[in-house]
């Protein structure tokens, strides 16, 4: 029976009993039927919604990047503490980079698919121990959001092998970008400038 239906069907009869939750036709019991469908189909939407949650979450696991490796080949082929940011999502103490107080010309790359990201020309001391960049090589890179320490935050991540790099914050430099892309030494390999 349909809820149009059962409004209907109700309006013929006259003795009703209330309660806290529904009103009841005591004759043909038509509300509480109503109420019946009515947890019925938030059941069904409640799974609706689950389901397309849980298929959001699958395409984004699913994403393919131009450079795809499996874990073992992955593991194979980095350091522990590049496999440990990179495809872990971790992060480096600070200060521990040789990369922090590098001042050398030239590209950083991606440690894991040698994607150029960051230049040397946009590298600024930020002071919190990370090589701090106020702009990425465009393009290169892609962002997201992740909730690891309980807030949003923009997570920066190389955009041919998904490799995780580091996050974004708005306090750079105000003169330029005002962003502060704070990498992990770790995930990167430098290629130097040659005149
Ligand atoms: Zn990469």
């Amino acid at each position: 029976m349909s809820i149009i239906e059962s409004k209907t069907n109700s309006r013929m009869h006259l003795s009703f009993v209330n309660s806290y939750f529904y009103r009841r036709c005591t004759k043909c019991e038509t509300f509480r039927k109503t109420k019946k469908e009515m947890k019925q189909l938030s059941l069904l939407l409640l799974c609706a919604v689950l389901f397309s949650c849980n298929t959001k979450a699958q395409q984004k696991e699913a994403k393919v990047f131009p450079v795809n490796k499996t874990e073992a080949e992955w593991k194979a082929e980095l350091t522990e503490m590049q496999y440990y940011v990179l495809r872990e999502a971790g992060t480096e103490r600070p200060f521990t980079s040789n990369f922090n107080d590098f001042k050398g010309e030239g590209v950083f790359h991606c440690a894991a698919c040698n994607t150029p990201l960051f230049k040397t020309e946009h590298k600024f001391d930020s002071g919190t121990g990370w090589p701090s960049f106020d702009r990425a090589i465009e393009g290169n890179v892609e962002y997201d959001t992740d909730y690891n320490l309980g807030y949003a935050r923009t997570e920066e991540h190389c955009a041919t092998c998904g490799g995780h790099l580091g996050h974004v914050f708005n306090d750079g430099p105000k003169k330029t970008t005002g962003k502060r892309h704070c990498i992990n030494g770790a995930a990167l390999t430098f290629i130097g400038e040659t005149k």
